[in-house]
């Protein structure tokens, strides 16, 4: 029947790392003994005072309506404020946020509001998995500028200025990057906004969703470059840095009438975002910021130590991630090997190997841009993650 469905949908590829987090779950349930660091989510829990606000906005029984739809006008002002204080954009006002059903929503608001069919995104590659697909949906092109392992997987200003063309409306990164943990520094992005200023008719679309974890020192915020406000889309959320992903609470900082355009189409698809989780993210944002340091310094040291079993493992080309929870491994050196039944064409292979005989679930770079590598999330336990190395190598030592 797949034939009634939309082209629209028919020519959607399926989120990689979804499918991937699904397929560990039916195994788990089966009684397999799996190790998920497919999907990137916190393994921490919403830090307790900021369940102790949704409680609370429970109790007081007023949250049950209808919200405004780009949020409650209180918590788009904590959100201005943040932006302002924290990430130096002095120009953000209420007026220029709008809340959605976390950032993912947030960013398909924004290129349903900004493209038309045939304009070019250039995207930053490796890239986030939904880029590509909810531009391919809004009947945009992404076109991909590769970072190579060697350069930190960080595209260069250079490869930027080569890729524009008159159907250029857009530019998409995240920083930290997922699924690198790339950083891009201050003279990095002052050398992308450079460029993006030659024109009037381009827009950044700057994902700092890992702002909080983020090893390097500063974040830097594309908005708060000279003259870049009013090009620049902050797509921000409360899903890494507050262990909020089950909430769905993102947010954009945008120019007035790019953040009106998303209300709107956000008033046309759900009304916006839920009230309860508004209320806990608000007091997340007001509240003291310890639970949100200390995640980051055990993403940290997992890190380091992920990084160090990774590079015992032979073949495996490892960066060092700046931010994020994510290592990226080139892992190409086991392309055509085989243990004697299968044999590893591509990443896919050998993640679907390393699933079925490691109980490791982990996500193709394809899915990224990037064939020849393979993400982990170190966003586990300790004892899972030294576990689910050691068979990952144990069952790689397999493949000749
Ligand atoms: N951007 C990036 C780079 C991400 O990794 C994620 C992870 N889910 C998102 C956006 C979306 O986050 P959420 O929808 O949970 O707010
Ligand atoms: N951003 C996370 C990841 O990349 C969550 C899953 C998703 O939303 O795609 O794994």
């Amino acid at each position: 029947m797949n034939e009634l469905l939309s082209d629209r949908i028919n020519k959607m590829e399926e989120s990689a790392t979804l499918a991937m987090a699904k397929k560990a779950r039916e195994l788990k349930a089966q009684g397999v003994d799996i190790i998920s660091l497919s999907l990137g989510e916190p393994d921490f829990k919403t830090p307790s005072y900021i369940q102790e606000a949704a409680k609370k906005a429970i109790d007081e029984g007023k949250w049950f309506s209808y919200p405004p739809v780009a949020g409650y006008q209180d918590f788009r002002e904590a959100i201005a404020e943040k932006l302002q204080k924290d990430n130096h954009i002095t120009a953000a006002k209420a007026e220029n946020i709008v809340v959605s059903t976390g950032a993912k929503h947030s960013i398909a608001n924004v290129f349903m509001s900004l493209l038309n069919p045939g304009e070019e995104v250039i995207v930053f590659s490796p890239y986030w998995v939904s880029y590509a697909e909810i531009i391919k949906l809004a009947e945009g092109v992404p076109v991909l500028i590769e970072g190579t392992i060697e350069n930190d997987f960080k595209a260069t200003a250079a490869q930027l200025q080569a890729a524009i063309t008159p159907k250029t409306k857009a530019i998409i990164y995240s920083s930290p990057c997922n699924p690198t943990g790339s950083v891009f520094n201050k003279a990095e992005l002052e050398a992308i906004a450079k460029i993006v200023k030659q024109r009037d008719d381009i827009f950044v679309i700057a994902d700092e969703i890992y702002e909080h974890i983020n090893f390097s020192g500063a974040h830097v915020s594309m908005a708060s470059l000279e003259g870049m406000f009013e090009r620049t889309i902050t797509v921000n959320g409360f899903s890494k840095g507050y262990a909020m992903t089950g909430w769905r609470v993102g947010y954009i900082c945008a120019p007035l009438w790019i953040a009106k355009a998303c209300e709107k189409i956000q008033g046309q698809f759900t009304s916006g975002g839920n009230t309860i989780a508004q209320r806990a993210a608000l007091a997340g944002l007001k509240g003291d910021q310890t639970d949100t340091k200390k995640m980051a310094e055990a993403y940290l040291r997992r890190r380091d130590l992920v990084i160090g079993l990774l590079r015992e493992i032979p073949g495996f080309k490892v960066n060092t991630p700046e931010g994020a929870f994510y290592s990226f491994p080139d892992v190409s050196s086991y392309f055509g090997k085989s243990d004697g039944s299968f044999t590893v064409k591509d990443a896919d292979d050998l993640c679907l190997y390393i699933l079925n005989n490691a109980y490791v679930s982990l996500v193709t770079g394809a899915a990224f841009g990037a064939p020849d590598c393979i993400r982990l999330s170190f966003a586990a336990s300790d004892d899972e993650l030294v576990e689910a190395i050691k068979r990952i190598k144990n069952v790689l030592s397999k493949l000749k």
